[in-house]
């Protein structure tokens, strides 16, 4: 028999940041050479961070491609701590779980100290190789190793696929033999004792059973397979539940950097933002120009003199093809505004400030003007080249966004700014999931369960409406029933629609037929960076990264994926949160991904929280004489209404807890849409 091929994954921040610091990986590999030589090959061992989707990663290397372990023991990240992620990890990669062998190790361990109990571990199958979570202590790791080791050599045969006629035919005895082990001694461990199967447990209270659940989380069976049908589906979900913060942390780090491109200045280059400083190619003005209508004079030392009767030896008019000649002392020019100045002329005097004093014979052009002020300086009303835009000078600096005021576009358009550096915007596309969700153009009365599907033009139009995207897709509705639907229309957008991010609504929550997640990470080998937010609405947002082999260079890449809840409110608020920053980052914006503006505003009535999750509750925020800002609920909150949004233009942030927040009290908001004015009228 050729030797089992075994992984040892260190889970571990500190060991990542410094493998010298890791004691695990030798432990067991000396646990492996001790109790199982010739049955396994010496361990590789790797360390990852305490991070779902790096565990993740690491797993599926040696369970989904060609070069397949047998066994994969990892250790660290069992316990309760805030980064103890390693089972939260491993449960949704697991096709089949392995309570026997949670059992057994739980079982040695107890037998050393109750903190076993703090203990978390999981075990299974994923496709032929064997999976099992030790705890990160180098001693209990090796307990809990050795508490199943004897065994494990059988297990992978038959996970790898081997005939198990061909395994059993010596018997359960002959397998307990070639394994040493004995039924009263399964583990093989030193402490051995008797387990018989004849105590009985203490039902007191008259042998009254109160109903209790008899299973945690962990050893509950469950599987994201859905193939397996409604019986087999998990019935808590297995995904960690972050905060909306850790979420948003989650999506920047997993957002791409945005990639610089060149964009012609053109309307619809309103909402890029700029890739690299940019300097004026031009001055404005290029020449020196009058300010005001009026005469361009040579402002005498002697001030005096300004005032009197000159000739007006020529006319400069602001146009474009030919510049005055040069103004003589004793002479004047009349000149508009915008017009380069004569040569030799240092001030212009208003036309306000002076009169006709006599004129041609025809009588239609000024001979001689009378200026009626000395008041005058030299340089006044004159704009000197440069002194409004240098040439060189910094006029639009990275990461600033042109905006639809006209402001930027006005100045790049002024420096003869042609082609302007911006970061190229992502592409996304909007599908919605469910086989009841029914397109608004469907005619006629509905039928049985359908809905109008408002998921989609709502979210089309939120999206486009924040001016970061190249380009917003309708990618319509995909069914859930049709086997492998999801998953075509998933592939279609990427390969088809080419979106960088994709944006799907429903299928995330509890039901046999929400499969999103299980067609991500089974069918198209994706990674669910998280699955639940502590949120409310929201709870079952889902984001993942979905590996995609570009068309064009067949360079692998990685896509984004945002499944929002079904709810048509949840699936906004949740586009508002999470979507946002993420395409805030990939467009460049320079405050990265920082999503919407927050701001205190005051409570107009009082509004009540909820004790399990923070809540985003919609309001209309608008601007009080006094200069407060208050909100007002838009009413029924549940998470089914859309119309919560229809007229709000901000989500309040209720914090987690009991009790109301009263009248007058302050409370943090997020902006969507402009601040209301006084009379409640809106900022257009
Ligand atoms: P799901 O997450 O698929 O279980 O959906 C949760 C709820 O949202 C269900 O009541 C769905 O009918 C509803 N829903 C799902 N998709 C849409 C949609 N595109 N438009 C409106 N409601 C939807
Ligand atoms: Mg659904």
């Amino acid at each position: 028999m050729s030797l089992l091929r075994t992984v040892v994954i260190i889970v571990s921040d500190t060991a990542a940041a410094d493998p010298t610091t890791d004691r695990s990986g030798d432990v067991l590999k000396q646990a492996f050479a001790a109790d199982a030589a010739g049955k396994f090959e010496e361990p590789s061992v790797e360390i990852v961070p305490d991070d779902i989707s790096q565990i993740q990663r690491a797993i599926r290397r040696w369970t989904d491609g060609e070069n397949r372990a047998n066994l994969i023991v990892t250790t660290g990240g069992t316990g309760f701590a805030v980064k103890d992620f390693t089972p939260e990890a491993v449960s949704p990669l697991l096709d089949r779980e392995a309570p026997g062998l949670v059992h057994a190790m739980l079982r040695t361990s107890f037998e050393v100290t109750p903190f076993a109990m703090m203990s978390r571990p999981v075990a299974g199958v994923r496709r032929k190789t064997i999976i099992i979570t030790l705890p990160g202590s180098p001693k209990g790791a090796k307990e809990n190793l050795q508490a199943v080791l004897k065994l494990l050599p059988h297990a992978c045969m038959q996970a790898a696929g081997e005939d198990s006629r061909t395994a059993h035919a010596g018997g359960v005895k002959k397998l307990e033999r070639d394994a040493g082990v004995s039924a009263t001694s399964a583990g093989g461990h030193s402490h051995s004792h008797s387990h018989t199967h004849d105590h009985h447990h203490d039902h007191s209270h008259g042998g009254h059973k109160a109903p209790k659940p008899r299973t945690d989380p962990s050893q509950r069976p469950q599987s994201n397979d859905p193939a397996l049908g409604a019986t087999a589906r998990a019935r808590s979900s297995p995904y960690p539940m972050l905060t909306v913060t850790d979420a948003v942390s989650t999506i920047l780090s997993k957002s791409p950097a945005p990639i610089p491109v060149s964009h012609p200045l053109t309307p619809d280059i309103v909402g890029a933002v700029i890739s690299s400083d940019i300097a004026a190619s031009e001055a404005v003005p290029a020449y020196r120009a009058s300010i005001v209508d009026g005469y361009a004079v040579i402002v005498p030392s002697d001030k005096t003199k300004l005032k009197g009767t000159f000739p007006v030896a020529s006319v400069s008019h602001a146009q474009a093809s030919s510049m005055p000649p040069p103004l003589q002392e004793g002479q004047i020019a009349r000149i508009t505004t915008g017009a380069p100045l004569p040569e030799g002329a240092d001030a212009v005097v208003m036309v306000e400030d002076t009169v006709v004093a006599s004129t041609t014979e025809d009588r239609k052009e000024e001979a001689t003007v009378e200026i009626l002020t000395d008041a005058l300086e030299k340089g006044e009303n004159v704009r000197e080249p440069g002194s409004d835009i240098s040439l060189g000078s910094v006029i639009l600096r990275k990461g600033q966004r042109i905006s639809a005021i006209g402001g930027e576009v006005g100045v790049l358009a002024a420096a003869g700014i042609k082609d302007v550096p911006t970061y190229r915007r992502p592409r996304v596309g909007v599908m919605s999931t469910g086989d009841e969700v029914t397109d608004i153009s469907f005619p006629g009365e509905l039928q049985g369960g359908m809905i109008r599907d408002s998921n989609r033009p709502s979210l089309l139009s939120l999206i486009r409406g924040w001016g970061l995207c190249e380009e917003v897709l309708d990618l319509g509705v995909a069914r859930d029933t049709p086997e492998g639907e999801l998953e075509r229309r998933l592939r279609d957008a990427l390969r088809t629609a080419d979106v960088d991010v994709l944006v799907t609504t429903g299928g995330v929550s509890m039901g046999e037929l929400d499969l999103l997640k299980p067609t991500v990470e089974r069918a198209m080998g994706g990674t669910v960076h998280f699955g639940r937010v502590s949120m409310k609405p929201g709870k079952p947002t889902t984001f993942a990264s979905v590996p995609f082999k570009g068309t064009a260079d067949g360079a692998r890449s990685e896509r984004l994926l945002f499944g929002l809840p079904g709810n048509p409110a949840s699936a906004i608020v949740t586009a508002n949160l999470f979507l946002l920053p993420c395409l805030q980052k990939m467009s460049g914006l320079q405050e990265g991904g920082r999503g919407l503006e927050r701001v205190l505003v005051t409570l107009a009535e009082k509004v009540r929280c909820d004790k399990a999750r923070v809540e985003y509750h919609r309001v209309v925020v608008s601007g009080a004489r006094d200069g407060a800002l208050v909100a007002r609920s838009t009413g029924m909150q549940r998470s089914s209404r859309v119309g919560s949004l229809a007229s709000a233009n901000a989500l309040l942030e209720l914090p987690q807890r009991e009790g109301v927040l009263e009248a007058g009290e302050k409370c943090e908001a997020l902006m969507m849409g402009p601040v209301l004015g006084f009379g409640g009228q809106t900022a257009l």
